[in-house]
């Protein structure tokens, strides 16, 4: 009985929460709040089809065979993508396709890490929708760059 009256061991976790009742939260109340991430965050990727050249690295390296690109060759003799896809549901954010871009700034990563979707449809990037994120993540970029 005196064992019983004398084993604080239930008041424990009230140290605990007394420890961290005072210290600033490291949480953010989202989507009300957002945290800014790091410089070298690999987010959604930015393309640029203007200067791509076609040579399909980026769709060899991934792991996840998750870009696809459909390239053909004009009677000028020059490359033009017809298609380019990235199938975000797949993508593990490696980085692997940036790495091997041989073209440069073509294939870089964004800070953008809003991209949930509500079916795996909604997770394929091709040209025009990389294109639109390509501007919508540039601005947010500059946006925190000021
Ligand atoms: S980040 Fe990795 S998994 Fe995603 S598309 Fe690039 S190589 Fe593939
Ligand atoms: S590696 Fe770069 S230049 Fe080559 S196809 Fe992919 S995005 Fe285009």
């Amino acid at each position: 009985m005196i064992e019983k009256l004398v084993n604080l061991s239930h008041l424990r976790p009230l140290k605990v929460v007394g420890k961290h009742l005072f210290k600033t939260p490291i949480t953010v109340q989202y989507p009300e709040e957002r945290l800014t991430p790091p410089k070298r965050f690999r987010g959604l990727h930015l393309y640029d089809h203007e200067k791509c050249m076609g040579c399909g690295a980026c769709a060899k390296i991934c792991p996840n065979k998750c870009i696809e690109l459909k390239v053909t060759v004009g009677s000028d003799g020059k490359k033009k993508i017809e298609e380019f896809n990235i199938f975000l549901g797949r993508c593990i954010f490696c980085g692997l396709c940036i790495d091997y871009c041989v073209g440069k700034g073509v294939l870089k990563n964004s800070p953008e890490y809003e991209i949930a979707g509500y079916d795996r449809e909604s997770l394929l990037y091709g040209i025009d929708r990389l294109d639109r994120t390509k501007k919508s993540a540039s601005e947010k970029i500059e946006g925190e760059k000021k």
